[in-house]
Parts: C-alpha cells; structure tokens; sequence
C-alpha cells in the first residue's frame, strides 16, 4: 500500500529528466550490474574479511587511485569521492565523516576493508536498490532522550538540560515534518520519565517506519564540541567507542543498510546546515536501537559543555537549524528510499 506521504513525496520531487539525470542512471545500472557479482580477492585479516578496495571501485564503477601509495586511496566518479586511510577505522564520503567497524588494512600492495563494512557501511550508501524488503517512510517516531529523573547533559552555568532540550527540538522536528506529510509520534510529550527499551518497543507497537532519538552531549573536557549520529553496531564489530565485539543480532540489525543511509543523511545535513565540527556517523549497540523493528538513529545534536556550541544549543535559532537540518536529512533519505524502489526524484 502506497502511503500518503510517498505520494506527496511524488509531487514534491516530480523528475525533471536532464541529460546529467540520464548519464547517472545508465551509470547506475551498469555499476548495480556490477555489484551484484560476489567480491573476488578477499582474505582473512586479524580474524575478519577483508576486500580490496580497487574491487570495491570497479564493482561500483568508479576509478581507484592512490594519494599516498600504500597509505591513502580514493574512490570516486564525477558525483562521489570516498577516501580511505591506511588503519584508520573511518572514511569519508563527499568529505562527510562515516565510521567503519574495522580499520582499513593493507595487504598485497593495496588497501582492504572489511566484507561486513562493504555491506553495512558503503554499499547501502551507493546502492540501497540491493537490499530487500524496502522500507516505506510515513509514520516517524521522535524519541526525546531522558526525561523526569533523568535529566541527561547538563551545563549548569547556561542553564541547559538535555531533557529539556530535546523535548524541544523534537516538537521542532515534529511540526516540520507534518507540514510534509507524515505521521509523527513523540515517545514522550512532557517532562517523564521513560526506561530505554520501553522506547524502541512503543516504535515497534505503533509499527513505525524510522525511529530517531534525539539527544546532546555533555563531558568535562569543555573544548569538546560538535556533532554526532549514531546507527546499530554490526554483528561481529566493535561500536566506536568500544573495543569489544559482539557477535550476536539484534532485530536493531535488521534493517541496518537503511538506518545507514537514513544516518548518512541527517548527520550530512547537520554539518551543512550548522558548520559544526563533524564526528562522523559511528556505531553504538544503544538500547534504543537495539529492539527497534525498523530502521533508527540516534542524534547528537552538540556538546552543552562546550561554551560557544552551548550557548548556539541553547538559543531557539540554533535549534530551528537543527529541526531543518534533520527534516532535510529525513527527506534525502526518502529520496533514496524512492531511488532504490526505481522511482526518480
Ligand atoms: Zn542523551
């Protein structure tokens, strides 16, 4: 069943067919052809997988060249350029911080990543038309982080509390969203508080289509600033800020190449739209996202501590950036969404 917003979202993005349109697509159905093929050359390093990323290219259709033999690599076409440094446990796509399970190996002269951030990482950024079942977007579930006793950051000097905060940008969001047509749910409305998983759960009961919990940061190091976006830690890998592996799945798993892509987007246009420092998309096995039957995200919105970024955070302005930063990212990620069901926007 088609739903209401995927039909406005038709109007919204009616195709206009250029020439760049056209070479674009063929382009695409070529490189999709291509990536289709299992991966060739792959060899086991420190336990896991790894593919060489010059396969990765030519299986995308786009060229391989060294800025640094041996050390750094770059993937790119005329509309993408992903680079990749040797032990580095990121890359960047478009210049936009992505964080991957495993660092970048090197191995017959070339650098590798990892099968399963290929799958859950890169791919599903170039060609989410590869992944079954796709999702449809109408009903978003806003999580405001904390509540009640649970007050979250705090940065006592400006007055700021993450509770509060997040309720706040979260009716924001809300209200921009709905001007867009979708169905929007808060998991809370006031100030009370709500056990994580209790969270996820009140998603999967209302059968919704992307989850995304709001929060902001807080540490004692008060040069700390910047912005974050987190998805589900692969089965098998490490989350950033972790070292141990878990090799169990989660039903947070389930859907992450479109978590990924959703994430992708709304951290990229929060950089954009804000020019806060970029901390990339990382990966964390959250107990918000970790029941959840549908792709989610969790947002970092910036650091109270942080003097300056503190002070934007608690201005209403900043926040309206925000709200339009993380609404543009939701309807790119629509935008994918319809590109991958073939449907040009
Ligand atoms: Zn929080």
């Amino acid at each position: 069943m088609i739903s209401s917003a995927e039909q406005l979202d038709l109007h919204a993005f009616a195709p206009t067919l250029r020439r760049s349109h056209i070479i674009r697509a063929v382009w695409l159905m070529l490189a999709c052809l291509c990536a289709w093929v299992p991966l060739e050359g792959a060899v086991t390093l420190h336990g896991h997988r790894y593919i060489p990323l010059p396969e990765v290219a030519s299986r995308f259709g786009m060229d391989h060249t060294w800025r640094i033999r041996g050390q750094e690599a770059s993937i790119h076409s005329k509309w993408s350029n992903l680079r990749f440094t040797l032990h580095q446990s990121h890359f960047t796509y478009n210049g936009q911080k992505v964080y991957l399970g495993e660092p970048i190996a090197l191995s017959g002269g070339v650098l590798h990543v990892t099968e399963v951030d290929y799958e859950n990482t890169i791919k599903p950024l170039f060609f989410p038309q590869q992944y079954d079942p796709k999702p449809k977007l109408y009903h978003i579930v806003l999580d405001p982080g904390h509540g009640g006793k649970d007050s979250g950051a705090q940065n006592a000097s400006l007055k700021l509390k993450e509770k509060y905060l997040a309720m706040d940008l979260a009716k924001r969001v809300k209200a921009r969203l709905e001007r867009y047509g979708y169905k929007v749910t808060l998991t809370r409305t006031d100030d009370r508080y709500i056990p994580l998983a209790d969270r996820p759960e009140f998603a999967n009961r209302v059968n919704a289509d992307l989850f995304v919990s709001l929060h902001f940061n807080a540490i004692t190091n008060a040069k700390v600033d910047g912005i974050e976006t987190y998805v589900f830690t692969p089965a098998g890998h490490a989350s950033t800020n972790a070292k141990t592996a878990d090799k169990r799945t989660y039903p947070g798993n389930r859907d992450a190449p479109w978590s990924m892509l959703a994430g992708y987007h709304i951290q990229s246009q929060m950089i954009n739209k804000t020019k806060a420092d970029d901390r990339g998309v990382k990966k964390a096995r959250f107990a918000v996202l970790k029941t959840l039957n549908c792709p989610g995200v969790l947002v970092e919105g910036g650091f109270v501590s942080h003097p300056r970024e503190g002070r934007n955070i608690g201005s209403s302005a900043y926040r309206d950036k925000l709200a339009d930063a993380i609404v543009a990212g939701i309807l790119n990620y629509q935008k994918a969404i319809n590109r991958a069901r073939g449907i040009d926007s």
